[in-house]
């Protein structure tokens, strides 16, 4: 038997990157799994396909975190689809650079819209529907390691993964007494379009190695497993925790 036979999950954001790692580790495990976007892709009917070939279940829902109709919705469709939800995992995110002397307005509110509000909007429904269910259920949040330390030119990304990291906090105290766990996953560099840009470039890419003792950028997978520990049974105790996956970049 699978370890996650039987569960039904959302993972936000994850036609591709980290959340498409989430949600083909999930899979693995037995895991019916909605695949989510803001748009409607081919990377997500691809990762659709992939989670089917794997013989688990998936479909793709079409909704953006950061409106409180689509969140709803999103959380409906998955109820309509697979009777229920017992996961929400809240990985969708953008990352858009500037100081905070060049930062624009536009640039710094859809970053909190996307990054923050989206993971409060996400988590109120799915809660909501857990609560219903009476049968406990896991909230996984990923923030990042920009949430505990400071990046330079980043503000606007580092200041909402902060958020998260607190909300992650609280949450977790409003949820104990349903038996819904409330964590956050904190990674570090991880390999995907997000970082793809500054991973190409030579220089960037030596600091981000000197920064992480275990000598290798992290995969999507490495996500991916953590999220799985934190989606188990197993895991009933753990609560209010941001577990940090950076190869021990926070370490030093
Ligand atoms: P990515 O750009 O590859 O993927 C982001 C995903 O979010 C995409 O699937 C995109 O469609 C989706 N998305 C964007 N806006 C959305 C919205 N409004 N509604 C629904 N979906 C939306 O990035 P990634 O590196 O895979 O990042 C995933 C998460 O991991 C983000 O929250 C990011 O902040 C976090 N993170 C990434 C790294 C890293 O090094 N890559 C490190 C720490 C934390």
């Amino acid at each position: 038997m699978k370890r996650l036979e039987g569960k039904v999950a959302i993972v936000t954001g994850s036609d591709r990157g980290i959340g498409k790692g989430i949600a083909i580790a999930l899979a693995k495990e037995g895991c019916k799994v909605v695949v989510n976007s803001h748009k409607k892709s081919k990377e997500g009917e691809d990762a659709v396909n992939e989670i089917k070939k794997l013989g688990s279940d998936a479909v793709l829902v079409v909704a953006d975190v950061s409106k409180e109709n689509d969140t709803r919705n999103m959380i409906k469709k998955t109820v309509d689809k697979f009777g229920k939800l017992d996961i929400i995992v809240n990985n969708a995110g953008i990352l858009v650079s500037g100081t905070i002397t060049d930062l624009t307005e536009k640039d710094w509110d859809r970053q909190l819209d996307v990054n923050l509000k989206g993971v409060f909007l996400c988590t109120k429904y799915a809660v909501q529907q857990m609560v219903k269910q009476g049968k406990g259920g896991r909230v996984i949040n990923i923030s990042s390691i920009a949430g505990l330390v400071g990046f330079p030119g980043i503000s606007a990304y580092c200041a909402p993964k902060g958020g998260v990291t607190e909300l992650t906090r609280e949450v977790a105290l409003d949820c104990a007494k349903y038996g819904i766990t409330v964590n956050a996953i904190d990674p570090g560099v991880i390999m995907t379009d997000m970082t793809k840009d500054m991973l190409s470039d030579p220089a960037t890419k030596k600091s981000f190695m000197e920064n992480t003792p275990i000598g290798r950028v992290g995969q999507p997978e490495d996500i991916g497993n953590a999220a799985v520990f934190l989606a188990l049974d197993e895991s009933s105790f753990v609560t209010g925790h941001n577990l940090v996956v950076d190869g021990g970049w926070t370490a030093r």
